[in-house]
Protein backbone atom coordinates (compact mmCIF):
# COMPACT_ATOMS: atom_id res chain seq x y z
CA UNK A 1 0.00 0.00 0.00
CA UNK A 2 1.11 3.50 -0.48
CA UNK A 3 2.00 5.61 2.70
CA UNK A 4 2.66 8.44 3.48
CA UNK A 5 3.73 8.47 7.39
CA UNK A 6 3.65 6.11 10.52
CA UNK A 7 4.31 7.81 13.60
CA UNK A 8 3.47 7.96 17.29
CA UNK A 9 1.83 11.09 18.56
CA UNK A 10 -1.03 12.57 20.68
CA UNK A 11 -4.95 11.74 19.24
CA UNK A 12 -6.26 15.32 18.55
CA UNK A 13 -9.78 14.56 18.23
CA UNK A 14 -12.93 11.79 18.40
CA UNK A 15 -13.49 10.29 21.75
CA UNK A 16 -10.11 9.04 21.94
CA UNK A 17 -8.76 12.25 22.47
CA UNK A 18 -5.51 12.67 24.58
CA UNK A 19 -4.47 9.28 23.90
CA UNK A 20 -1.09 7.99 22.61
CA UNK A 21 -1.91 6.63 19.17
CA UNK A 22 0.19 5.57 16.03
CA UNK A 23 -0.87 6.97 12.91
CA UNK A 24 -0.52 5.07 9.75
CA UNK A 25 -1.45 7.56 7.08
CA UNK A 26 -2.07 6.94 3.84
CA UNK A 27 -1.62 8.39 0.45
CA UNK A 28 -4.10 9.82 -2.07
CA UNK A 29 -7.48 11.41 -2.05
CA UNK A 30 -10.35 11.50 -4.07
CA UNK A 31 -11.71 14.89 -2.34
CA UNK A 32 -10.63 19.02 -2.33
CA UNK A 33 -11.57 19.98 1.10
CA UNK A 34 -11.10 23.35 0.63
CA UNK A 35 -9.96 23.57 5.04
CA UNK A 36 -7.44 19.96 4.35
CA UNK A 37 -5.05 19.83 6.74
CA UNK A 38 -3.22 17.21 4.61
CA UNK A 39 -2.61 17.86 1.41
CA UNK A 40 0.64 16.45 1.73
CA UNK A 41 -0.57 13.01 1.78
CA UNK A 42 -1.85 13.40 -2.21
CA UNK A 43 0.77 12.45 -4.02
CA UNK A 44 4.41 10.71 -2.87
CA UNK A 45 4.80 8.28 -0.43
CA UNK A 46 6.31 5.19 -0.25
CA UNK A 47 5.04 1.34 -1.52
CA UNK A 48 5.39 -0.43 2.09
CA UNK A 49 3.70 -3.91 2.22
CA UNK A 50 1.27 -4.86 4.76
CA UNK A 51 4.13 -6.67 7.09
CA UNK A 52 6.48 -3.60 7.03
CA UNK A 53 3.63 -1.37 8.20
CA UNK A 54 3.07 -3.96 10.91
CA UNK A 55 6.59 -3.84 11.97
CA UNK A 56 6.55 0.01 12.19
CA UNK A 57 3.79 0.20 14.19
CA UNK A 58 5.19 -2.41 16.62
CA UNK A 59 8.22 -0.66 17.14
CA UNK A 60 6.13 2.23 17.98
CA UNK A 61 3.90 0.41 20.16
CA UNK A 62 4.85 -2.37 21.36
CA UNK A 63 2.39 -5.60 22.59
CA UNK A 64 -1.15 -3.07 21.77
CA UNK A 65 -2.40 0.13 21.96
CA UNK A 66 -3.89 2.84 19.52
CA UNK A 67 -3.23 2.75 15.80
CA UNK A 68 -5.17 5.24 13.83
CA UNK A 69 -5.50 4.32 9.99
CA UNK A 70 -5.52 7.81 8.38
CA UNK A 71 -4.99 9.62 5.21
CA UNK A 72 -5.77 10.90 2.65
CA UNK A 73 -8.62 8.96 2.13
CA UNK A 74 -7.70 4.91 3.20
CA UNK A 75 -10.24 3.50 2.16
CA UNK A 76 -8.93 4.02 -1.63
CA UNK A 77 -7.14 1.52 -0.73
CA UNK A 78 -9.45 -0.91 0.83
CA UNK A 79 -8.39 -4.15 -0.57
CA UNK A 80 -5.14 -3.88 1.35
CA UNK A 81 -6.08 -1.73 3.94
CA UNK A 82 -8.99 -4.24 5.57
CA UNK A 83 -6.34 -7.37 6.08
CA UNK A 84 -4.07 -4.72 7.47
CA UNK A 85 -6.76 -3.62 9.78
CA UNK A 86 -7.96 -7.02 11.10
CA UNK A 87 -4.40 -8.01 11.35
CA UNK A 88 -3.84 -5.33 13.73
CA UNK A 89 -7.09 -6.38 15.60
CA UNK A 90 -5.51 -10.29 15.97
CA UNK A 91 -2.36 -8.43 17.11
CA UNK A 92 -4.42 -6.62 20.00
CA UNK A 93 -4.40 -3.29 19.24
CA UNK A 94 -7.34 -0.85 19.35
CA UNK A 95 -7.79 0.22 15.39
CA UNK A 96 -9.33 3.77 14.98
CA UNK A 97 -10.71 4.28 11.16
CA UNK A 98 -10.56 7.90 10.04
CA UNK A 99 -12.41 8.22 6.80
CA UNK A 100 -14.20 11.12 4.45
CA UNK A 101 -16.98 8.79 4.40
CA UNK A 102 -16.94 8.93 0.74
CA UNK A 103 -16.37 5.53 0.08
CA UNK A 104 -18.11 1.89 1.44
CA UNK A 105 -17.67 1.26 4.48
CA UNK A 106 -18.72 -2.27 4.10
CA UNK A 107 -16.04 -3.94 4.41
CA UNK A 108 -14.44 -2.64 7.52
CA UNK A 109 -14.02 -5.12 10.24
CA UNK A 110 -16.50 -5.34 12.68
CA UNK A 111 -14.20 -4.24 15.65
CA UNK A 112 -12.78 -1.38 14.39
CA UNK A 113 -13.91 2.16 15.78
CA UNK A 114 -14.79 4.36 12.36
CA UNK A 115 -14.58 7.95 12.54
CA UNK A 116 -16.58 8.94 9.65
CA UNK A 117 -16.98 12.59 8.17
CA UNK A 118 -19.85 14.20 6.75
CA UNK A 119 -19.04 17.00 4.25
CA UNK A 120 -20.71 19.84 4.80
CA UNK A 121 -21.20 22.69 2.11
CA UNK A 122 -18.52 24.94 2.57
CA UNK A 123 -16.48 22.39 2.40
CA UNK A 124 -16.58 22.36 -1.01
CA UNK A 125 -17.08 18.88 -1.40
CA UNK A 126 -20.92 18.62 -0.08
CA UNK A 127 -23.27 15.56 -0.86
CA UNK A 128 -20.33 13.10 -0.98
CA UNK A 129 -21.21 11.66 1.34
CA UNK A 130 -22.05 7.50 0.97
CA UNK A 131 -25.36 7.55 2.20
CA UNK A 132 -25.33 3.44 2.75
CA UNK A 133 -23.09 3.56 4.92
CA UNK A 134 -25.64 5.11 7.84
CA UNK A 135 -26.49 1.43 7.52
CA UNK A 136 -23.00 0.50 8.94
CA UNK A 137 -22.52 2.35 11.28
CA UNK A 138 -22.70 1.15 15.03
CA UNK A 139 -22.71 1.89 18.32
CA UNK A 140 -19.10 2.44 19.05
CA UNK A 141 -18.31 4.16 15.83
CA UNK A 142 -18.24 8.47 15.49
CA UNK A 143 -19.39 10.99 13.05
CA UNK A 144 -17.66 14.24 12.67
CA UNK A 145 -19.04 17.39 11.15
CA UNK A 146 -15.85 19.79 10.16
CA UNK A 147 -17.79 23.09 10.36
CA UNK A 148 -16.42 26.53 8.85
CA UNK A 149 -19.73 29.05 9.12
CA UNK A 150 -23.22 29.17 9.95
CA UNK A 151 -24.58 27.41 7.04
CA UNK A 152 -22.56 24.54 7.87
CA UNK A 153 -23.88 24.29 11.43
CA UNK A 154 -27.35 24.35 10.03
CA UNK A 155 -26.74 21.58 7.62
CA UNK A 156 -25.22 19.40 10.11
CA UNK A 157 -27.65 19.79 12.94
CA UNK A 158 -30.25 19.01 10.47
CA UNK A 159 -28.66 15.73 8.78
CA UNK A 160 -28.72 14.67 12.92
CA UNK A 161 -31.86 15.06 13.39
CA UNK A 162 -33.01 13.66 9.75
CA UNK A 163 -30.88 10.83 10.76
CA UNK A 164 -31.25 10.22 14.07
CA UNK A 165 -27.61 10.00 14.29
CA UNK A 166 -27.07 9.75 18.21
CA UNK A 167 -28.92 7.56 18.43
CA UNK A 168 -26.70 5.30 15.92
CA UNK A 169 -23.49 6.19 17.29
CA UNK A 170 -21.05 6.40 20.05
CA UNK A 171 -20.52 10.26 19.30
CA UNK A 172 -21.61 12.77 16.66
CA UNK A 173 -18.62 15.60 16.83
CA UNK A 174 -18.97 19.07 15.64
CA UNK A 175 -15.20 20.57 15.17
CA UNK A 176 -14.88 24.20 13.72
CA UNK A 177 -12.05 23.63 10.93
CA UNK A 178 -8.96 25.11 11.33
CA UNK A 179 -6.99 27.70 8.61
CA UNK A 180 -4.60 26.13 6.44
CA UNK A 181 -2.41 29.48 7.26
CA UNK A 182 1.00 28.40 8.03
CA UNK A 183 1.09 31.28 10.77
CA UNK A 184 -1.66 30.41 12.42
CA UNK A 185 -1.27 30.47 16.47
CA UNK A 186 -2.33 27.96 18.74
CA UNK A 187 -5.25 28.61 19.91
CA UNK A 188 -8.75 29.29 18.65
CA UNK A 189 -8.08 32.49 16.52
CA UNK A 190 -7.17 29.44 14.27
CA UNK A 191 -10.19 28.28 14.02
CA UNK A 192 -12.62 29.08 11.37
CA UNK A 193 -15.80 29.31 12.91
CA UNK A 194 -15.24 30.90 16.69
CA UNK A 195 -15.58 27.47 18.97
CA UNK A 196 -17.47 30.04 21.20
CA UNK A 197 -19.90 30.78 18.47
CA UNK A 198 -20.57 27.14 17.77
CA UNK A 199 -20.88 26.49 21.49
CA UNK A 200 -24.17 28.81 21.77
CA UNK A 201 -25.69 27.68 18.47
CA UNK A 202 -25.46 24.37 19.93
CA UNK A 203 -27.13 25.14 23.30
CA UNK A 204 -29.66 27.15 22.04
CA UNK A 205 -30.62 24.18 19.57
CA UNK A 206 -29.79 21.99 22.48
CA UNK A 207 -27.68 19.28 19.28
CA UNK A 208 -27.06 16.22 20.38
CA UNK A 209 -23.76 16.37 19.55
CA UNK A 210 -20.03 17.14 21.59
CA UNK A 211 -17.91 19.91 19.95
CA UNK A 212 -14.25 19.02 19.29
CA UNK A 213 -11.26 20.77 19.23
CA UNK A 214 -8.30 19.58 17.31
CA UNK A 215 -6.01 19.36 20.33
CA UNK A 216 -2.83 18.69 18.65
CA UNK A 217 -3.83 22.03 16.57
CA UNK A 218 -3.20 23.92 20.11
CA UNK A 219 -0.41 21.51 21.10
CA UNK A 220 1.32 21.89 18.55
CA UNK A 221 2.61 24.59 15.95
CA UNK A 222 -0.63 24.36 13.71
CA UNK A 223 1.31 23.66 10.59
CA UNK A 224 3.28 20.89 11.89
CA UNK A 225 3.29 17.56 10.62
CA UNK A 226 3.49 14.23 11.81
CA UNK A 227 2.15 15.26 15.06
S1 LIG B 1 -11.20 14.06 2.68
FE1 LIG B 1 -9.63 14.54 4.22
S2 LIG B 1 -7.65 14.30 3.16
FE2 LIG B 1 -9.26 14.40 1.58
S3 LIG B 1 -9.31 16.57 0.99
FE3 LIG B 1 -10.87 16.26 2.58
S4 LIG B 1 -9.83 16.75 4.53
FE4 LIG B 1 -8.24 16.43 2.95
Amino acid sequence: MQITEIYKSIQGESTHAGLACVFVRLTGCNLRCSWCDSEYTFIGGQRRTMEEVIEVVENLSPGGGLVEITGGEPMLQEREVVPLMQHLLDAGYTVLLETSGERPLARVPRRVFKIVDVKCPNSGEPDTFHMENLDCLNLEDEVKFVLSDRGDYEFARDFVARHNLDGRVKAVLFSPAFTKEASAARDSSGCLLDPRELAEWMLADGVPARLGLQIHKFIWDPAMKGV
